[in-house]
């Protein structure tokens, strides 16, 4: 067996390092971010996954990320983007921002914050404080867990 100088030493200790000391390579981190949440990676998941958590921190319908699925080129049906939202949401990875009865946003910053919704889309409120709720006492046995405004607005004029 060829012995190592300390350089190529080095490298091979890099490419044993641990799964969870990689950088920069986005499927691997998806992949370490399902681990970690006990989702199997599929390859349908880790291409959503791709599309949704390589851009930063944003907001899409279901409908939004078929679009971008579509023009990336990622063969999934609706119904398998929804499945996979919700799952992701379930898992923490994403929160569910619901505005109306009919559309619901996912967002990709799963701690809690306000949103804007302005001309039907979701903008994080910067950290502001938001006037403290005059809410009553929740029932017996049960605390306030988090509290998510969503601010709608409508033009000045309207
Ligand atoms: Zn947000």
């Amino acid at each position: 067996m060829p012995r190592l100088n300390s350089k190529s030493r080095r490298a091979a200790d890099q490419q044993k390092a641990p799964l969870g000391q990689l950088r920069g390579c986005p499927f691997h981190e998806l992949r370490v971010k399902f681990a970690a949440t006990g989702l199997r990676p599929t390859r349908q998941r880790l291409s959503l996954g791709w599309l949704l958590f390589s851009r930063g921190d944003r907001h899409l319908t279901a409908e939004n990320l078929a679009e971008e699925a579509q023009a990336s080129n990622v063969p999934v049906s609706l119904a398998t983007i929804y499945n996979s939202l919700h799952q992701f949401s379930g898992a923490g990875l994403l929160r569910e921002v619901a505005v109306d009865g009919t559309r619901t946003y996912f967002d990709t910053n799963t701690l809690i914050h306000h949103h804007f919704l302005i001309d039907g889309t979701l903008v994080d409120i910067p950290e502001v404080k938001i006037d403290p709720l005059d809410l009553p006492p929740p029932p017996p046995g049960k605390r306030v867990a988090a509290i998510e405004v969503v601010v709608h607005l409508r033009d000045a004029s309207a």
